[in-house]
């Protein structure tokens, strides 16, 4: 994928041009299933507005920011994960692994979860 690629893909999948599996939207965040999934339950959220990474989201628009937080426990909420818990990932930079930059946290669950690392 290249860097241009990479960074339109989730404004394409937001405009609907690329299918995915849509769990939940508003006015002002998406939420959509990971094509390829880390654990059972793998969301993908993102601002519809475009930043590049969380830092960049919450020097700009701290209550943006506090919409992609509310819209992880939405999903937790319609996956049935809230009680048994889920982790709430924001890849930052490319150590991190950040291949898409456009803003986006990783709601993981459905599954005891495997510790941090390498
Ligand atoms: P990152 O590595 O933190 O930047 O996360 C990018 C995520 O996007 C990865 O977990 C990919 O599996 C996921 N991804 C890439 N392309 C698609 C797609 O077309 N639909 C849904 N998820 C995607």
């Amino acid at each position: 994928m290249s860097e241009t690629d990479a960074d339109t893909l989730f404004e394409r999948i937001i405009a609907g041009e690329i299918p995915a599996d849509v769990v939940h939207q508003d006015e002002t965040t998406f939420a959509f299933r990971d094509i390829s999934p880390q654990a059972r339950v793998h969301v993908l959220v993102v601002p519809r507005k475009r930043y590049r990474n969380v830092a960049e989201l919450a020097a700009a628009d701290p209550q943006l920011l506090g919409d992609v937080v509310a819209t992880a426990r939405k999903v937790a909420e319609l996956e049935g994960i809230v009680e048994s818990g889920y982790r709430v990932v924001f890849n930052t930079g490319s150590d991190a692994g950040q291949t898409v930059f456009h803003v986006h946290a990783h709601v993981l669950g459905g599954e005891p979860l495997g510790l941090f690392g390498a």
